[in-house]
C-alpha cells in the first residue's frame, strides 16, 4: 500500500517568495506548492497539504500553537504514516522538543524542516529538506515499520532528534547541532539510517496519548561574570514562579558567592524548581566535579545532565502542566522521557 504524508505548512523562510515589486518576503499560498516544487509529484507516496492561517514567523511561536499543532497530528493519526511540518528556523529546537513531550507513545514520524533560503529562490536549500523529509518520513523497513518514529529536525543532510537540537547558525545552511546526540540519520547518495540511537516503541500499537496542558511559569537565569545582585533578585521573585533553568558555567557551576548561594536556596526552600544547564554547547552538567557546583547540588539545585536549554524549557512546561507534586516533577526530570538525556 502507498504511504501517505501529511505536510503542514506553519510559515517561516521556506515557504516564502520575493514580491516582485517590493522585493520584500511574502509567505506564499501553500495550495500552490505543487507549482513550486514540481518535484513532489514525483512521490510514490501520497502528499496532502494543511496551511496554518494565519501563517508565522516562527518567533511568534506560542504554546497556543504547538496545542494547535499537536492537536492536528492527534486528529490525522490515523490517516498518515508520516508528518512533515515546515516552520521556521527560529525556534523549531523549542518546537520540537515541545512535541516530544506532548506526543506520548508516538510511533510515527514528525519531521520537522525548513530552510535558510526561501523555496522559491534559486540557490534555496529548502527543497533538499522538504524532499527529503518527506522521504524519511515515509520510509519504512523489511517489517513495514517507519525507520524513525520519533520527533525530529532534518537539515541539511541531517536528521537529528528534535530534542536534542539547537539552531547554532544564523547564516550557514546547517544551521542546526545535535552536540550531545548522534544524527539518526545520514543523507547522502543513500540514506543511512543509525538504527542503534534511533528510539523505537517497547511494544507497538499504543494509543497516541496527546499532552496539551503546558504550564508556562518558568524564568531563565543565565549567569555571567559580574551579575548583579538586583538582577538575580528580580527573577528569582517573579510572581507565580515554579522554576527556573539556571545557565551555568562548564559543567554546572556558579559563583560561590554568598547572596547569590542564599538567594538561590530561598528559592528553592520557597518551592521553586532549579534545573542547572550549562551554557556551553556540548557536554554533560556533573555538580560532583567542582565544589562551586556541589555547593548547589547541597541546596537543592537539580542537574539537568546534557539537556539543551529548549529541551529544559519545554520538559518543565510539560511536567508542571501534568503534576502538581514537586517530587514527581523533579523525579521525572532526572529522568529520560523521550531520549532528552543520556539514559540514566
Ligand atoms: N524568522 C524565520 C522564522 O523562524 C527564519 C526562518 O524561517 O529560518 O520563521
Amino acid at each position: 500500500m502507498k504511504q501517505s504524508i501529511l505536510l503542514i505548512y506553519t510559515g517561516g523562510t521556506i515557504g516564502m517568495k520575493q514580491d516582485p515589486e517590493t522585493l520584500l518576503l511574502k509567505p506564499f499560498n501553500f495550495d500552490q506548492i505543487l507549482e513550486e516544487v514540481p518535484e513532489l509529484k514525483k512521490f510514490e507516496c501520497s502528499i496532502d497539504s494543511y496551511s496554518f492561517n494565519p501563517v508565522i514567523d516562527s518567533s511568534d511561536v506560542k504554546v497556543e500553537f504547538w496545542i494547535e499543532l499537536v492537536h492536528l497530528i492527534k486528529e490525522n493519526y490515523d490517516k498518515y504514516d508520516g508528518f512533515v511540518v515546515l516552520h521556521g528556523t527560529d525556534t523549531m529546537a523549542y518546537s520540537a522538543s515541545a512535541l516530544s513531550f506532548m506526543l506520548e507513545n508516538l510511533e510515527k514520524p514528525v519531521i520537522f524542516t525548513g530552510s535558510q533560503l526561501p523555496i522559491g529562490m534559486l540557490r534555496t536549500d529548502g527543497k533538499e529538506n522538504l524532499i527529503s523529509s518527506i522521504e524519511l518520513a515515509a520510509s519504512i523497513d523489511e517489517s513495514g515499520r517507519p525507520f524513525v518514529p520519533e520527533v525530529c529536525i532534518y537539515f541539511e543532510s541531517q536528521l537529528y532528534r528534535g530534542n536534542r537540537t539547537t539552531k547554532y547558525n544564523a547564516e550557514n545552511f546547517r544551521s542546526f547541532r545535535s552536540a550531545n546526540y548522534p544524527v539518526l540519520a545520514d543523507v547522502g547518495i543513500h540514506i543511512k539510517y543509525n538504527r542503534a540511537v534511533i528510539s523505537y516503541p517497547e511494544k507497538w500499537g499504543k494509543e497516541l496519548i496527546i499532552h496539551t496542558n503546558l504550564d508556562t511559569n518558568l524564568a531563565i537565569l543565565k549567569i555571567f561574570p559580574g551579575i548583579r545582585r538586583e538582577y538575580i533578585e528580580a527573577v528569582l521573585s517573579t510572581k507565580h514562579l515554579r522554576a527556573v533553568v539556571l545557565e551555568t558555567f562548564g559543567s554546572g557551576n556558579a559563583p560561590s558567592t554568598e547572596w547569590f548561594l542564599q538567594n538561590i536556596k530561598k528559592c528553592v526552600d520557597s518551592g521553586v524548581i532549579i534545573i542547572n544547564v550549562t551554557q556551553c554547547l556540548a557536554g554533560s552538567v556533573d555538580m560532583n566535579a567542582y565544589a562551586n557546583g556541589a555547593t548547589l547540588k547541597e541546596i537543592g539545585v537539580i542537574s539537568g545532565y546534557d539537556i539543551t536549554t529548549e529541551s529544559a524549557i519545554t520538559k518543565l512546561f510539560f511536567l508542571m502542566g501534568k503534576y502538581n507534586d514537586n517530587s514527581i516533577i523533579i523525579s521525572e526530570l532526572t529522568k529520560s522521557l523521550r531520549g532528552e538525556i543520556l539514559n540514566k
